[in-house]
């Protein structure tokens, strides 16, 4: 049998909606990790949204389905969404270990803001034996890549590489806002996405 390892990208957002900025870094670390998929799993309660308002899944999910679907290595799990509770990544990394096998290699893709968040993730000193993250600069980030990265230790140094990506000044709750004020964001979502959130009436107050 090979020993050679699969390698799978996860992709994991709040997706309220998905956008440009999250497909441009997922094909960046696909093409630089030479990984075979990448997973696109939207979080039904995100532990750190629970405040906030978002989409029923369904749209988010739905979203999600149609801006990536062009793609042939990018695929949709409803993993999160399946789950009840509140979605740690910690119990999705282990599930996907459980149906891919361990001779999987994982690839985590996160912003940087997501990096500066990581030392309150549930057992992250696990996840970081799991799987490698790979940390995309983003614009208005607190703290330096660095900085984060050298804070978690030898792990977090082992574990967490830095894409070399130019800063895409694109999120969701700036969508959210344009949408709300009646503004075009044609180009910063796919433009199945963007008729989508025109017709379901989604972020319009
Ligand atoms: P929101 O503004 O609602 O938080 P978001 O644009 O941050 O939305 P999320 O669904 O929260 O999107 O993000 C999912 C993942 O994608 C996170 O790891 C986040 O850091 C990353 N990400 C989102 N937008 C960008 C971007 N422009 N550049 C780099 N990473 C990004
Ligand atoms: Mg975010």
């Amino acid at each position: 049998m090979s020993d050679v390892k699969r390698k799978i990208g996860i992709m994991g957002g709040t997706f309220d909606p998905i956008h440009t900025g999250h497909l441009v870094i997922a094909e960046a670390v696909r093409i630089e990790y030479n990984l075979e998929k990448v997973l696109f799993i939207p979080a039904a309660n995100p532990p750190h949204k629970q405040h906030s308002q978002i989409e029923p899944s369904i749209h988010r999910y739905i979203m999600t389905v149609m801006a990536t679907y062009s793609n042939p290595h990018f695929y949709v799990s409803p993993i999160e969404l399946e789950r009840s509770g509140l979605s740690y990544t910690i119990d999705t990394v282990r599930a996907l270990i459980e149906q891919y096998g361990d001779k999987t290699e994982f690839y985590f893709i996160t912003g940087a803001d997501a990096i500066q968040d990581l030392p309150t993730w549930r057992h992250i000193d696990q996840l970081l034996d799991l799987c490698h993250f790979i940390a995309a600069a983003r614009p208005g980030s607190i703290c330096s890549l660095d900085h984060i990265i050298n804070n978690l230790g030898v792990k977090g140094r082992q574990r967490i590489h830095r894409l070399p990506n130019p800063e895409l000044e694109i999120s969701s709750t700036d969508i959210r806002e344009r949408v709300g004020l009646g503004r075009s964001i044609k180009y910063i979502v796919p433009e199945s996405v963007e008729s989508y959130i025109l017709k379901e009436g989604l972020y319009s107050r």
